[in-house]
């Protein structure tokens, strides 16, 4: 059996604290799946020019937001690292000549840990870490995706981790449960349409086709994890919604699996 892909908006790092749906959801999203016996989270938050991959075997939890609560900042997510996964993603990527690297020394950012804090408590499965190239597109990080499939026959979870929209020069315009504004639930519900018809072509396309790309992703990084997962899903296959929710009336937590 192989193991489902999966991309989760992550929203603010309060999503840990508030008692909002999506928290909710991730809650439950851990016991909802076998336990993976890894994961490797491609998380917005670790741009960089070629796919990095964490190396340590004991990952760091890494602040990387200010202005939040204090209690954020003390929350510690000690899972383990899996530096021969790391090597074997590495070895992959290049044998699939997309050049790769690994850092020693980069641990966990809050892409990875607040949604993992809330999926695995415990921090009991092994996390390695894979970046983004914003630069790079869509097709780019759909190539990783296919590239690394083969480990889901072993168990290990592709996690995405970024956001379905993601405009956060509107952030604060609205307050958090204000209704959704109009061109952000056109982007979110032309993504959760193609996704679960299995529309490959048309969501690498989404500059050209997603209702107000631009808008909703003013840049890309929180958007590109989600072509990794799809990309390592089976050839054509149609994804499932696991949550719909749109926070701060621009802001879609929409979570995706697929076979
Ligand atoms: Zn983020």
């Amino acid at each position: 059996m192989k193991t489902p892909t999966i991309f989760i908006s992550h929203g603010a790092p309060t999503l840990l604290l508030d008692k909002t749906p999506t928290n909710n959801f991730l809650k439950n999203l851990g016991k909802s799946i076998d336990k993976p016996g890894a994961i490797i989270c491609i998380s917005a938050h670790w741009e960089t020019s070629q796919p990095m991959v964490t190396l340590s075997q004991k990952p760091k939890t890494i602040y990387d937001f200010y202005g939040f609560p204090d209690e954020l900042y003390k929350v510690q997510y000690p899972a383990p690292g899996d530096p021969v996964l790391a090597e074997r993603i590495i070895n992959m990527l290049n044998d699939a000549g997309i050049h790769a690297g690994g850092d020693p020394m980069r641990g966990l950012d809050h892409g990875t840990w607040v949604p993992l804090k809330l999926m695995y408590p415990d921090a009991d499965v092994p996390v390695v870490q894979l970046s983004v190239q914003s630069h790079l597109g869509a097709e780019h990080h759909f190539k990783i995706g296919k590239a690394l499939s083969t480990l889901r026959d072993e168990g290990v979870l592709i996690l995405g981790s970024g956001g379905a929209t993601h405009n956060l020069r509107e952030f604060g315009l609205y307050s958090q449960n204000a209704q959704p504004v109009e061109y952000a639930e056109q982007f979110d519900n032309w993504l959760a349409k193609n996704i679960t018809e299995g529309n490959t072509k048309q969501l690498l396309n989404y500059l050209k086709e997603g209702p107000h790309a631009r808008r909703n992703h003013p840049t890309p990084e929180h958007f590109l994890p989600l072509f990794v997962p799809l990309g390592a899903a089976n050839d054509s296959a149609k994804g499932r919604l696991l949550h719909s929710a749109i926070e701060y009336g621009i802001l879609s937590m929409a979570a995706f699996a697929w076979e």
